[in-house]
């Protein structure tokens, strides 16, 4: 293909629509005919990233190998194409508006007046066209947060109304995602929303090309033409999105629908391939014919908001449909946890995982349920936070070490076996300034890590300020917790095990972040499967 094209997601009516689930189901149709995509999420608000958003305002951080901290729906573009993003991938009103202040402060803008249009367009296109310009992609999708008539997304429907122009024919395509409701008291789905969303597009110059519409009932033949006809588009560009059972089944659901065929219609694109779904495909028989159940119990403080622990979830989906089991993940509160009540609360679990986190609240609940799974000799995996929780229980526990903690929970513990590295030490400002992104880890090759990565050489993503201090490390590995997977450039300790325990693992990164449908990640594998193995014993 020659030069790249562009699709456009914008959403209406209401928010939580699944416009990332929307886009990522389009791109993996048009991957499975051989075409290469890429999608970006572009967001309206002023936080230069999700980085120092609180789990409940925005649900998970996702971070990229390039360290960039991201929205939720990387992490399903990711888990879907099994292509890695960047922090091209997700661009914020605060990132265009900094990029442009400094510009400004630069004098490169001779003496103009700053302006929305068209500096912060301009900003915005730029950034659009960033990945297309790579030349690594023949498609772009760029969702667009938010919902159209919302103040702050103006500013990016009007980029897009320009670069459409800009583009010309059959290089770009808009696709609006909106919301049929069911009146039940009427027994009827009403249009009229949909209506007046396409025709708030269209006051900002966007026609739709192709209409999206989230529904719980089947839409008819005629209420299809209906919306055809007030809305402006062909019928076959009308596409029903019922509910779901899973994620995982709306590329299929689409593509029965024809949401691809419309699109490569539209963008004129002939040469593609018929879609070959089989790997995908594979994956869903797997994942929805289980032959057994492991039940895992996730530790964490932000349980209540499901999108927090987004990634965690979504590895247990691909590593159960591995192993052929389905995971029941029992979300318990580690607030909620304390020495008297915890073998009551994780009893019948056959898994323990202790999830990342920051701050004080919740953590003596999280030592609690390590100690659980050390003693009871039940599988235990324990990410960043949870990792350096394993560190903790074990110095004082084990070792002894009245009092341990982390420096980031109890500044004057009298055993920092977790600390601030020295370059850490100054930095004053939250955004931006963890230990972020792809770091190399070199394994043990005779460590139960050794033995799954099936590689020694790793590269895994983290995201967190504080480490596993190594003044301790002597007294720790001859105790029985080992180091088993250090980073080869600065010596840091990225992992521990308990060779004398069947299966505990704790991780400095995040090995979530990298668990996709055709590539589940070996440490999630490895720890469903141990589960298993527990579950009959
Ligand atoms: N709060 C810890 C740190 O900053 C762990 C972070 C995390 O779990 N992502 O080191």
């Amino acid at each position: 293909m020659g030069t790249t094209k562009y699709i456009f997601v914008t959403g209406g009516v209401s928010s939580s629509l699944g416009k990332g689930i929307i886009a990522a189901s389009l791109a993996k149709l048009l991957q499975a005919r051989g075409l290469r995509v890429t999608i970006q999420k572009l967001d309206p608000y002023i936080n230069v990233d999700p980085g120092t958003l609180n789990p409940y305002e925005h649900g998970e951080c996702y971070v990229t190998d390039d360290g960039a901290e991201t929205d939720l729906d990387l992490g399903h573009y990711e888990r879907f194409l099994n292509v890695p993003t960047s922090q091209a991938n997700n661009v914020t009103t605060g990132r265009i508006y900094q990029s442009v202040i400094e510009k400004e402060r630069k004098g490169e803008f001779l003496g103009k007046t700053v302006q929305v249009i068209p500096h912060i367009t301009n900003e915005i296109k730029e950034r659009i066209q960033i990945l297309g310009n790579s030349g690594d992609y023949d498609i772009v999708i760029t969702e667009i947060g938010g919902t159209v008539g919302d103040i702050e997304s103006l500013p990016y429907i009007e980029s897009v109304r320009q670069l459409k122009w800009e583009l010309g024919e059959h290089n770009s395509l808009v696709i609006h995602l909106t919301l049929i409701p069911y009146l039940s008291a009427a027994g009827e789905l009403k249009t009229k929303p949909t209506q007046h969303s396409v025709k708030t597009l269209m006051e900002s110059g966007i026609q739709a090309d192709i209409l999206v519409c989230r529904t719980e009932h089947e839409l008819s033949d005629s209420l299809k033409r209906k919306l055809a006809l007030f809305c402006n588009v062909e019928k076959e560009a009308v596409i029903q999105s019922i509910d779901a059972t899973t994620i995982y089944d709306v590329p299929n659901m689409m593509l029965d629908e024809g949401l691809d065929k419309v699109a490569l219609k539209k963008l004129d694109i002939k040469n593609a391939s018929d879609p070959n779904l089989d790997g995908w495909n594979e994956f869903l028989a797997r994942h929805k014919n289980p032959s057994g159940e492991v039940r895992i119990g996730l530790i964490g403080k932000y349980v209540e908001l499901q999108d927090s622990y987004k990634s965690i979830l979504e590895s247990f989906i691909h590593a159960g449909a591995v192993n052929e089991v389905k995971v029941k993940v029992k979300s318990i509160h580690s607030e909620h946890i304390d020495a008297s009540n915890v073998n009551e609360l994780l009893e019948g679990l056959h898994g323990v995982l202790v999830a990342p986190g920051f701050g004080e609240r919740g953590v003596e609940g999280k030592i609690e349920a390590v100690r659980y799974a050390r003693e009871h000799k039940m599988p235990f995996l324990g990410i960043c936070l949870g990792m350096q929780m394993a560190v903790i229980e074990y110095s004082r526990n084990i070792l002894g070490l009245e009092g341990a903690n982390s420096t980031e929970m109890d500044e004057f513990t009298p055993h920092p076996v977790i600390s601030l590295m020295e370059e850490q030490k100054h930095i004053t400002d939250m955004g931006g300034t963890m230990r972020l992104g792809a770091w190399k880890c070199d394994l043990e090759a005779n460590s139960i890590v050794g033995k799954i990565y099936g590689d020694i050489h790793i590269e895994e993503r983290h995201r967190h300020r504080y480490e596993y201090n190594d003044a301790y490390r002597d007294a720790l590995e001859e105790a029985g917790l080992r180091a088993t997977g250090i980073n080869p450039d600065t010596g840091l300790v990225e992992i521990v095990e308990i060779p004398e325990h069947p299966w505990f693992v704790g991780v400095q990164y995040h090995p979530e972040y990298k668990s996709t449908v055709a590539n589940p990640h070996p440490l999630f594998v490895g720890f469903v499967n141990a589960a298993h193995q527990f579950s009959k014993q």
